[in-house]
């Protein structure tokens, strides 16, 4: 009895799958992202003059500086290391005479990322990007073969081609799996962190029935580029992540790589675009803590604490855009507390 319940409801789950993959598709290809505030102003009243200390040199804070500087406010970056980009910066190293750049990681550009596609034409530096097609995975587990992951074709085709071409994964082990799906393909933001957040993505797996041969071959890399502890990571997590990079988007699965290392291709030019607009960018300087006046934010540098009679810069408005220990220790240190989310 059980059993037939069991097909019945898979069959209906199905069904309601296939209805909804079979649907016409009339998407634009680009999702536009209102601002939020559609009245704000977009520049800065002619006459006004107003100081923005942006806090940190990555690819949040190089973005925040580029707006502010090109609505005519006057700009300066505090990067606390000696290069800019965080997490995206390139050192060099010299080796047998010869000058090697080194990537702090590998990245991937999806397409959905409609911000950083933005700045991309605003800097020029659109020849630097190409296509990347097939991710290659190989696995320590010898029963499974090398998979060459590609997004070819139409959303939702592109996703279930996956499955029909891979070497490791049966379209009936999708069809078994079929519960997960749902949460996937009816992705509510406060439905799945309502519901899974307190779940590790594991639990939540073993939960939904998915069949071992796909959570080895396509999740757990996925798991494994979060950078994440496997047995933390929350099924909502998870779940958000595989909504973003596969699924929100008819070209979501599609990314590209730079030609050349990062520095070259993204960092130096977006440097020569700031100090064109008059950014004063200022490597080497972290941020201690804030001072908040009648009129600014009075803003110490770490290294001149304790020091006798600290001079600080003024400014009207910072925008911390450190990673989130760095926010967290300069809220610490100054003359406010840091809001609850963070504690
Ligand atoms: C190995 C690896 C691979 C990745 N792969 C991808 C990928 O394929 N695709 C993708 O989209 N993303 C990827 N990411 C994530 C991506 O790199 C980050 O999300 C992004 O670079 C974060 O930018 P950010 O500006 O928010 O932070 P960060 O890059 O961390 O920048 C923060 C900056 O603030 C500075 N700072 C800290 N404290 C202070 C202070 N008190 N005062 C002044 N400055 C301070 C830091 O030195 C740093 O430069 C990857 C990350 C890693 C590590």
């Amino acid at each position: 009895m059980s059993s037939t319940k069991a097909f019945l409801s898979r069959s209906v789950i199905l069904v309601a799958i296939l209805a909804y993959l079979l649907r016409p598709i009339n998407r634009p290809s680009f999702t536009v992202i209102e601002p939020l505030n559609p009245q704000d102003p977009i520049n800065l009243p002619s006459g006004t003059s107003r100081r923005v200390l942006v806090a940190g040199g990555g690819l949040a804070g190089l973005s925040a500086a580029l707006e502010l500087a090109e609505r005519g406010f006057q700009v300066s970056v505090w990067e606390a290391s000696p290069v800019l980009g965080g997490r995206l910066a390139t050192r060099t190293v010299q080796l047998c005479n010869q000058t090697f750049a080194i990537e702090h990681g590998f990245h991937a550009w999806f397409a959905n990322y409609h911000v950083f596609a933005d700045i991309r034409k605003r800097l020029g530096i659109d020849h630097y990007f190409r296509p990347w097609g097939a991710v290659q995975f190989i696995f320590k587990d010898p029963r499974y073969k090398p998979e060459a992951l590609e997004s070819q074709g139409p959303y939702p085709w592109n996703l279930i081609s996956i499955v029909l071409r891979s070497p490791n994964l049966r379209f009936i082990d999708a069809i078994l799996s079929t519960r997960h799906v749902v949460d996937l393909l009816w992705f509510d933001h406060k439905t799945v962190w309502g519901k899974y957040d307190e779940q590790s993505f594991s639990e939540w797996a073993r939960a939904m029935g998915i069949a071992r041969v796909f959570y080895d071959v396509l999740y757990a890399p996925t798991l494994s580029v979060t950078v994440n502890e496997r047995q933390n990571i929350s099924a909502a997590e998870m779940l958000s992540m595989n909504h973003i990079y596969f699924l929100s988007h008819p070209r979501a699965d599609r990314r590209e790589v730079t030609r050349v290392d990062y520095e070259t291709a993204i960092i130096q030019p977006w440097e020569m675009r700031l100090q064109a607009l008059g950014v004063k960018i200022e490597r080497g300087k972290r941020v201690g803590r804030l001072n908040f006046t009648e009129t600014g934010v009075h803003v110490v540098e770490e290294e001149e604490e304790g020091e006798e009679g600290v001079a600080g810069s003024d400014f009207d408005h910072v925008v911390l855009a450190t990673n989130l220990q760095g926010v967290k220790s300069i809220l610490d240190a100054s003359s406010v507390s840091p809001p609850s989310s963070l504690s």
